[in-house]
């Protein structure tokens, strides 16, 4: 392919609006282009990364009798309705009337009337298809001899997400790989879970980028019925935690946090205190370390913050629609999860409790609020604070907070769990010996058990041998096609652009031809471009007239495609002909002639290296 045709326009600036490196280095090589908010174009070279890693998803699940099919982006609200989805998705699903349901609208505001247009939604793009593929599956399998079965499709999806951003990792519209799995038992979907983990863990070493497996939060269902896979890379957005000595490798929204043993305040401990009340008058305190150097009496004069206690007050939902207050109680110097807490009430959706709404319920103001006396609130108290007395906590009265909390004394029916979002150094739930270390991640995919949830309530069922009904049990497995070649460039870059791993590089051979007006350089560059291309590799040309040497470089180096072959008519002056690895910048001389061969014993090392690499 010669440069001079390609659609490209490379930028020296980063753009303003770019944020992170592989959406800075990606517009800059001229591969994707703005639409409109998490909305881009992908030109031709971003088009070419994307689709081999298509081909690298579609070669793997393939070994695994994975079908591909392709199901609408446009999806209608009933599907969604009997799911029980269409409630509970938030705005990120984003809705819309098609044209019968707005001339519905439109008559019945020409009748006098006031519709709400929301509520004649009745299409919506997909975010994800697990009520489209189910209810495929319900009206073509039968039998339990047609499963297990296992479908996916490589589609665009529309999130609406509040805060696009990051380019291709966080857009709107995007590319997503999204499996659907169906089975006669939960022993069969669980083999399949496994399969499909372990496709991914070949489909991501194939890449060449590190990665890990990561167990990750299912929601209420609980259990470890899901891993998401993380790209490590300082930009993720997702905090991981990893034990230095076990393989517990987890989402920190899922880590388990070890009960830490409660604190010994000078001489306090042993001996509990009765709960007094209103014991320390802290106008104006809000903060916890604050609060504990506030604490201050006749016998205190102010407290580790380990003996002070936290409040949060949350309101749940549940899948039928009821809701109930949950009140979590935690050190002061721990920080809740709140995935957890909800997880624990079983919630399907939890909010802290807008503070206008606390303030009255409680009756006082933030900061002075307490797990105390609160009536028809479920208290859960963090483990850590099992065994713990005398602890101070919000009065529940504005500048006031109690002291001797003794919450197995003084919550009755409260329940200690794990409410604390685990930290770094902490020590490993798992093993008990390791401690966790911190990384950062960006989720390219996730597999799931999803069980019957969609089969139950969209009537997916199937004949048993005994000619018995059953709901089938599915699994679903994701992967963020585009995102994982943006994650892929946010592990290889340097200062001076994109370094791609070979197996998704746009094309694996820059040819720079750097007298394209001499005829015997641009002989030989398009010989070579012939001869590399028939033996099968990926080649763009740049043979554009006009720019010095240096404006090419800087340009091959940008797009950073793995090996870089220059052209020149003082090389050839001596017959030579220069290869250089845009990875270690080293430089081959070499006879035009012998390219192919020098290309090709390059393509082995640099794969072999990533091999190695790969993977971990
Ligand atoms: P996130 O937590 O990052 O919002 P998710 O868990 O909601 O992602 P899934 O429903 O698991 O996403 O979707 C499968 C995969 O699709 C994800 O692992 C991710 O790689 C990709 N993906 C999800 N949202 C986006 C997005 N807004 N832009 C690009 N890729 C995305
Ligand atoms: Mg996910």
């Amino acid at each position: 392919m010669k440069q001079s045709k390609l659609l490209i326009q490379t930028l020296r600036e980063t753009p303003r609006d770019a944020d992170v490196v592989s959406q800075q280095l990606m517009m800059r090589a001229g591969m994707i282009q703005k639409v409109a908010a998490g909305i881009y174009s992908y030109l031709p070279l971003a088009f070419r990364s994307i689709r081999k890693f298509e081909e690298i998803v579609r070669e793997e699940l393939a070994k695994d009798g994975c079908q591909e099919l392709t199901m609408p982006a446009v999806l209608p609200a009933e599907l969604w309705q009997e799911s029980g989805r269409w409630k509970f998705y938030g705005d990120e699903l984003l809705r819309f009337c098609d044209r019968k349901a707005k001339a519905e609208v439109a008559e019945r505001r020409a009748r006098g009337e006031k519709p709400d247009e929301r509520e004649f939604y009745n299409f919506c793009l997909g975010p994800t298809h697990e009520e489209v593929i189910t209810d495929i599956v319900r009206k073509n399998v039968r039998s339990y001899k047609q499963l297990p079965m296992n479908l996916f499709q490589i589609q665009t999806k529309f999130r609406d997400e509040r805060r696009p951003r990051f380019g291709l990792m966080r857009g709107r519209e995007f590319t997503m790989k999204d499996a659907y799995s169906f089975h006669a038992d939960d022993t069969c979907a669980d083999r399949e879970y496994w399969v499909m983990f372990n496709a991914y863990k070949r489909i991501f070493s194939r890449l060449g980028v590190k990665f890990r497996p990561v167990e990750a939060d299912s929601g209420a269902i609980g259990g470890s019925f899901t891993h998401e896979f993380h790209v490590l890379a300082g930009s993720g957005e997702d905090a991981i935690l990893s034990c230095n000595a076990c393989d517990y490798t987890s989402n920190i929204e899922k880590t388990e946090a070890p009960a830490l043993p409660a604190g010994d305040p000078a001489g306090d401990r042993g001996a509990a205190f009765e709960l007094k009340r209103d014991h320390f008058c802290t106008p104006g305190v809000l903060g916890q370390v604050e609060q504990a150097a506030g604490m201050k009496d006749a016998e205190h004069d102010g407290m580790p913050l380990s003996q002070t206690s936290k409040f949060f007050l949350y309101r749940a939902t549940f899948a039928d629609g009821s809701t109930k207050l949950v009140g979590a109680v935690l050190r002061g110097d721990h920080e809740v999860n709140p995935v957890k807490v909800k997880n624990f009430a079983g919630a399907a959706e939890m909010e802290l409790m807008p503070l206008e709404e606390a303030e009255g319920f409680t009756g006082a103001k933030t900061g002075f609020m307490g797990p105390v006396g609160l009536k028809d609130v479920l208290i859960l108290v963090d483990a850590s604070l099992k065994g713990a007395v005398n602890l101070t906590c919000g009065a529940n009265r504005t500048d006031y907070h109690h002291f001797g909390l003794d919450p197995a004394r003084d919550l009755p029916g409260c329940t200690f769990t794990d409410l604390r979002m685990a930290a770094e150094h902490d020590t490993c739930t798992r093993c008990g010996k390791g401690t966790y270390q911190a990384f950062r991640g960006i989720e390219v995919g996730q597999v799931f058990k999803l069980g019957t949830k969609y089969s139950k309530s969209m009537s997916c069922t199937f004949l048993d041998e005994q000619g018995k009904e059953n709901p089938m049990v599915m699994g679903c497995y994701g992967i963020g096609i585009t995102r994982t070649v943006a994650a892929a460039v946010e592990q290889n870059y340097d200062a001076d652009g994109i370094i791609w791993p070979w197996p998704i590089a746009p094309y694996q051979v820059h040819v720079v031809c750097l007298d394209p007006g001499s005829a015997e350089v641009s002989g030989v560059a398009s010989q070579v471009e012939k001869d590399l291309e028939a033996a099968g590799f990926e080649v763009l040309h740049d043979d554009r007239e006009g720019l010095s040497p240096g404006a090419k470089f800087k340009d091959a180096d940008l797009l950073g495609f793995p090996l870089r072959l220059t052209v020149g008519a003082k090389g050839l002056k001596d017959g030579i002909v220069e290869l250089r690895d845009r990875r270690t910048k080293d430089v081959v001389k070499l006879k035009p002639e012998a390219a192919v061969a020098e290309v090709s014993a390059a393509r082995d090392r640099i794969m072999a290296d990533l091999e190695a690499a790969g993977g971990r």
